[in-house]
């Protein structure tokens, strides 16, 4: 193992970590979100909920990207290819979240082009090559990959790029955590919260959360000794009653955040009402083409006719991403949805926690 990761990675470091978890919270009850995917990852396939007290509870949160992709966003990736005939350019993952009657994946098989792209760039390619043609790029994630879309989009308009248009349906967090303090049902103690996206955006973007509603949140690292370094600062914050940002993952992020990646934002996008799966359009929680942009946003380029938005009746993945239920408490879960046929949004991603109960739940006992 690489001796820069060995070190994160060690089991006698995370046992040190944890027995002072276990010291420091003694009976207390407290419930930890941790918003990001990459984090329950992290808890999943290290096991590391096995490390901690019984009366810690972990919560996954909305914090995957192809999870929170709404039907009627697909519906309209669908429909633009059925009736624009365009080129539809994407992420590879996004192909088989479900719309309400089809997905990516099956309308390829049926011959319509949809290509997978590593880097919204690789969609600028795709519309030089194919002059003739109409590509979309669907542009969707959080403030971690908003900015690479917005080079794309500024290199589409400066070189001139007129058969292209971005689909947009980018998402941020302040107001999804709102959203879900807002719930008073939710009973989250901390957050351990992403990153990825605060080095983007710099601790401040939390400022609004926890002037209305005081909670606690710990930046946390992706490998395990992060993830437990962090819950421990959450659990000692929590007890202490103290309500702040503290930054575990210093050696990605600054305060301040990456300041040229919210400039391109700033230029090339604006704030937006957003739909998200499973929990419904939160004012303010996304991000669309700013005005000197918007002949490229597919959505005003093209008029499409969409189905009648509908969702698995059986899935509860806006429960899951909210907090409230865990993956194999869906009657679904690993009987009809599994990661080759998945069911709804939560079992496609490797971020997604239907998919990471699945793949890992089986190794240390969920
Ligand atoms: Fe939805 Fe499948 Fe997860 Fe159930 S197991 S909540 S159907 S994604």
């Amino acid at each position: 193992m690489n001796k820069y990761l060995e070190e994160f990675r060690s089991e006698k470091a995370a046992r040190i970590i944890s027995d002072q978890i276990n010291a420091l919270q003694g009976n207390t009850r407290l419930t930890i979100m941790e918003i990001c995917g990459g984090h329950t990852l992290t808890t999943m396939k290290y096991g590391l909920h096995t490390l901690l007290p019984e009366t810690l509870t972990l919560k996954s949160g909305p914090g995957c990207p192809v999870c929170v992709t709404s039907t009627e966003y697909i519906d309209t990736a669908i429909a633009l290819l059925q009736e624009h005939d365009v080129i539809i350019a994407s992420f590879g993952d996004m192909l088989r979240v479900p719309g309400s009657t089809s997905t990516l994946l099956k309308q390829r098989s049926l011959g319509r082009d949809v290509r997978i792209c590593f880097s919204p760039m690789d969609a600028l390619s795709i519309a030089k090559e194919n002059p003739g043609r109409k590509t979309v790029f669907l542009a969707i994630g959080f403030e971690t990959t908003a900015p690479g879309i917005a080079v794309a989009i500024r290199e589409a308009e400066q070189q001139g790029i007129g058969n292209i248009a971005f689909l947009t349906a980018l998402k941020t967090m302040p107001q999804a955590m709102k959203a879900l303090l807002s719930d008073p049902e939710a009973l989250i103690d901390g957050f351990i919260l992403p990153g990825h996206v605060t080095a983007v955006m710099g601790t401040g973007m939390y400022d609004p959360v926890i002037e209305t509603y005081p909670i606690p949140g710990v930046v946390s690292g992706f490998e395990p000794t992060d993830m437990l370094a962090s819950i421990r600062t959450l659990v000692e914050m929590i007890i202490a009653k103290k309500q702040e940002i503290v930054v575990q993952y210093t050696r990605a992020v600054k305060k301040e955040g990456n300041t040229a990646a919210q400039k391109i934002m700033n230029e090339v996008f604006v704030t937006a009402d957003v739909s998200w799966r499973g929990l419904g359009t939160i004012p303010g929680s996304g991000l669309s083409i700013a005005g000197k942009y918007s002949h490229l946003d597919a959505e005003k380029k093209y008029a499409v006719s969409l189905p009648q938005q509908k969702e698995h009746p059986g899935c509860i993945c806006g429960d899951v991403m909210k907090g409230k239920k865990t993956p194999n408490q869906c009657s679904l879960f690993k009987q009809q949805c599994t990661p080759e046929n998945p069911v709804g949004a939560c079992m496609v991603s490797a971020e997604g926690s239907c998919g990471i109960y699945f793949n890992f739940g089986r190794i240390h006992g969920r």
